[in-house]
């Protein structure tokens, strides 16, 4: 097969973005990806605001707004039980939609735009002539096969043996989270609210229970904590669920008699990108970068991101002619300005609030009292949120006001 300019490897949400802008820009793209489109991910279904000016730029935004299911607000609950919700700005909204749905509309986007593509590859190593990533080999109709590019993007999520293998890999347990995923119908009392529960101190640093509605008695549950937590716990995520159910008046509510549609499933999430996810002719997109936020796991505005990055880096090096590690490092630092300052707000958030169930408890008492309607994620929304946890920190309620 012919050497192209870029080789994605993986069609998810990074790679697909990645892949319609570069084509886009008129570089010649190859994609991979091991399964069949449309395929299911592991995921809570969210799409926060922060994601729609992507989806406008792909000109699939109608598209997702047919499918998705719009939520209103974001609602908190700690260990006492006591809620607080933010109700987002009037005609803004979430979507909650299923990414068998979601992805496929992505990946169908980025082919329009030309990009070759194969689909049941697998891709398996990383091709590397005296240190510099020169493709990849990988398993398709059952025979070995090598495709070659300039640069090599890996764009094929969390578990990546391939960027294990460029040193990529997160595996601190306090940055690597546990995701367990479920359907489930007749869930009670639910509205048009994404639902955090913050149960106890078992989820620190920065856990929690979630629901993402998906109709008036249909969610999507889950379980988000980290390798650390789990191990402190004792317990499973599933027994975690159930622990959550059994024990709190809200979990009982919603999943009393909640009916599971389909099996509980599990995944890998690298958060927080404390790494270097670039190399000699290779960088890293998405999960397989470690871009996941921190503190609520969100992903997919990440992952989008960092490809319209990795597309701006390829199409550089491409007219530099210069594949190197220095050349490539400058994809840090488009990294740092598009995502940068969201880790360092939610590094601060981890470590000043979602610490203690004491803090949460105190998080939101502040919040009912103070906050008006607030939007969590993007643009000044999320500029006044920050302005309002500094009004929490330096309050003669905050413990952390000295
Ligand atoms: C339980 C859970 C809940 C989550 N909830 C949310 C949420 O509500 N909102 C949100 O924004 N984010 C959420 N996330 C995070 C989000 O799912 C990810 O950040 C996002 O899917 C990352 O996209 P990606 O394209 O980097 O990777 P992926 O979506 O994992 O796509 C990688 C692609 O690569 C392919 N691939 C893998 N290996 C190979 C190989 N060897 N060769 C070729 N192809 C390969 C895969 O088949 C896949 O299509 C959640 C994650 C989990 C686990």
């Amino acid at each position: 097969m012919r050497k192209h300019q870029v080789l994605i490897v993986g069609a998810g949400v990074g790679g697909s973005t990645a892949a319609f802008h570069m084509a886009k820009a008129g570089l010649d793209v190859m994609m991979v990806e091991k399964e069949q489109f449309p395929r299911d991910k592991v995921c809570g279904d969210g799409q926060v605001q922060g994601i729609h000016p992507l989806l406008k730029s792909m000109g699939v935004y109608d598209e997702i707004e047919k499918y998705g299911y719009k939520c209103s607000g974001t609602l908190f609950s700690d260990d006492r039980e006591i809620q607080y919700t933010y109700n987002y700005p009037d005609g803004e909204f979430a979507f909650a939609t299923p990414r068998y749905i979601f992805d496929d509309i992505i990946n169908k986007a980025a082919l329009k735009q030309g990009v070759d593509y194969l689909e049941n590859f697998e891709a398996t190593e990383v091709i590397t002539r005296r240190g510099q990533a020169i493709g990849v080999r990988g398993i398709y109709d059952g025979k070995v096969v090598e495709l070659e590019a300039d640069l090599v993007v890996l764009a094929n999520g969390s578990h990546s043996m391939l960027a294990r293998q460029m040193g990529f890999y997160e595996e601190d347990p306090n940055y690597v989270f546990y995701g367990l995923r479920g359907y489930y119908e007749n869930v009670r009392g639910l509205s048009d609210v994404i639902e955090f529960h913050y149960p106890n101190k078992l989820f620190m640093p920065a856990g929690y229970i979630w629901l993402f509605p998906l109709g008036k008695t249909k969610a999507n549950v889950g379980v988000f904590i980290t390798e650390e937590a789990l191990r402190k716990s004792g317990m499973t995520s599933e027994e975690l669920l159930w622990w959550w159910r059994d024990n709190y008046k809200i979990g009982r509510e919603r999943m009393g008699e909640a009916r599971e549609i389909g099996k509980l499933k599990g995944w890998r999430l690298p958060t927080g990108k404390h790494k270097a996810v670039h190399g000699s002719g290779v960088i890293a997109v998405g999960d397989a970068g470690n871009m996941i936020e921190p503190l609520y796991g969100g992903g997919l505005p990440h992952a989008m991101m960092s490809g319209v990055c990795a597309s701006r880096m390829a199409a550089e090096a491409i007219v530099a002619n210069d594949f190197s590690e220095e050349y490539l490092r400058k994809y840090e630092d488009y990294i740092e300005e598009t995502l940068g300052s969201g880790y360092k707000i939610q590094e601060y958030l981890r470590s000043i609030v979602f610490d203690t169930e004491e803090h949460i408890s105190e998080f939101i008492d502040y919040s009912i009292e103070n906050f008006t309607d607030v939007q969590l994620s993007g643009g000044d929304g999320m500029a006044k949120f920050v302005h309002d946890v500094k009004g929490f920190v330096g309050s003669s309620k905050s413990a952390y006001s000295k």
